[in-house]
């Protein structure tokens, strides 16, 4: 195992449980919590180093989904001829659930947390992947029968044997592009890999306004049965929305919701119920269960997450948008005067899509990160306030002598967060600490 975090470590307790000899290894620091485990299951393990003898011996080597390719030990590991696989591809031979693969740039835990949230009234199932305990460990320990995985491009390339009954491509925008190659091309090849082992007994679930998508299906058509989804056109086969109405259609079998009372908030979200109504409908949940679970899905932490209304204005913590594409939707989503918290770590991002949006909402911008150079020249002259700060409590102090009673506070970074915070959830988690100090 390559790796001791979550996924490392289950994947250790599942091999050692089905016979292998395992051991963990772990260039950084692993977590107290897991190393407990690790030695009272007596699994062989080490940090702060690679021991490059004795992981050049396996047979097979389980990497983290975080650790790139480019990594020398990587490289000499494949260049000796052994395997190298996901947990997601390790755990999925051990078990016969029905598989449910969740992947896209944009929307995968909302998505796969809304469709775990529906189906487990009515079925045996486990939410896993990025999400939770690891896929492995509850294999092991409580096997369900049915599994909802989110899955990263990483998992993907890792890959090999790997597929889910039911896949949902959500959408592919540019993101993490420094894995590869900074080829767009090799990126939209691996997100495809979640549908390259399906027949037509199994299902591709996608987004077909995404011209990324639609475009690589039309020169590389997939084996799966189709069921793609639509906010703009007509789908026959599949699902797609008219008059605040989700329209679902599968083998001529039609059901027909209402979406005025939908808990979450933005166009994506109506994408990524009907992404996930569309796996409840295949796999024939009742239509009442179907709308009363997207009237009561709280939505998860950091994603448009609403915070406090103080003086009528509305905080929302969006720290999860770690890039333009996601931003993108949380502020097309903004119905009132917008003070918008921006910045951290720039990927090589390209704003010009939010400028719109920005003309259009946004009445102050606060840029956050350590170095806001590159914002306050895209956006100095489209609002009338810009400041910028490196701090949290400061931004949000700021954000409160700007906004005005009817206005919206928006924590949506369009950035990495690894400049100021360890991770988004301590950057959503210093927002709304702040907002409740206020
Ligand atoms: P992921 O797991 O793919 O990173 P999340 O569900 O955590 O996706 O959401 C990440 C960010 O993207 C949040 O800011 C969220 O509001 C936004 N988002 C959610 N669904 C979509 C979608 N379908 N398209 C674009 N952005 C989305």
């Amino acid at each position: 195992m390559l790796g001791g975090g979550e996924s490392g470590v289950g994947t250790a307790l599942l091999g050692k449980a089905k016979g292998y000899t395992v051991f963990v290894s772990d260039k950084g620091k692993i977590k107290a919590s897991y190393k407990e485990v690790l030695i009272h299951n007596e699994i062989e393990w080490e940090e702060g180093q690679h021991s490059e003898a004795k992981i050049l011996n396996a047979d097979v080597v389980m990497k983290s989904p975080g650790i790139p390719d480019k990594v020398p030990l990587v490289k000499a590991i494949r260049n000796k001829g052994i395997a190298i696989v996901s947990e997601i591809e390790f755990a999925s031979k051990f078990t016969d659930a029905t598989l449910i693969g969740i992947t896209g740039s944009n929307g995968k835990t909302t998505t796969a947390t809304l469709t775990h949230h529906i189906l487990k009234g009515a079925l045996n199932v486990g939410l896993a992947g990025n999400i939770g305990d690891s896929f492995a460990k509850q294999i092991l320990e409580k096997d369900h029968e049915n599994y909802v995985l989110e899955i990263s491009s990483f998992q993907l390339d890792d890959s090999v044997d790997f597929k889910p009954k039911i896949a949902v491509l959500l959408n592919i925008t540019p993101d993490h592009l420094d894995r590869y190659d900074y080829q767009f091309e090799n990126y939209i090849r691996s997100k495809f890999r979640i549908a390259m082992n399906q027949t037509k007994d199994d299902y591709l679930i996608y987004d077909a306004d995404d011209e990324v998508i639609t475009n690589h299906l039309k020169t590389n058509p997939v084996q799966a049965t189709v069921l793609p989804f639509s906010l703009e056109k007509k789908i026959e086969n599949g699902a797609y929305f008219e008059n605040n109405k989700l329209i679902i259609t599968i083998d001529n079998n039609q059901i027909i919701m209402p979406t005025t009372n939908l808990a979450l908030e933005g166009k994506h979200n109506i994408k990524n119920a009907m992404a996930a109504s569309t796996v409840a409908h295949l796999l024939k949940i009742r239509k009442q269960t179907i709308r009363e679970s997207l009237e009561n899905f709280q939505g998860v932490e950091h994603r448009l997450e609403q915070v406090l209304k103080i003086n009528k204005v509305q905080y929302i913590n969006d720290s999860k948008a770690t890039n333009v594409n996601a931003t993108y939707y949380a502020l097309e989503s903004m119905d009132a005067p917008t003070v918008w918290i921006v910045g951290g770590v720039d990927k090589g991002n390209d704003y010009r899509e939010l400028f719109p949006f920005v003309n259009e909402k946004v009445k102050a911008i606060i840029c956050l990160g350590v170095d806001n150079e590159k914002l306050m020249n895209e956006f100095g002259n489209m609002v009338d306030i810009i400041i910028e700060t490196q701090f949290m409590s400061e931004a949000v102090k700021i954000a409160y002598k700007v906004a005005e009673a009817g206005d919206n506070v928006l924590l949506s970074p369009a950035c990495a967060s690894f400049d100021l915070f360890e991770n988004y959830e301590d950057r959503g988690r210093q927002f709304k600490n702040a907002v409740r100090n206020l």
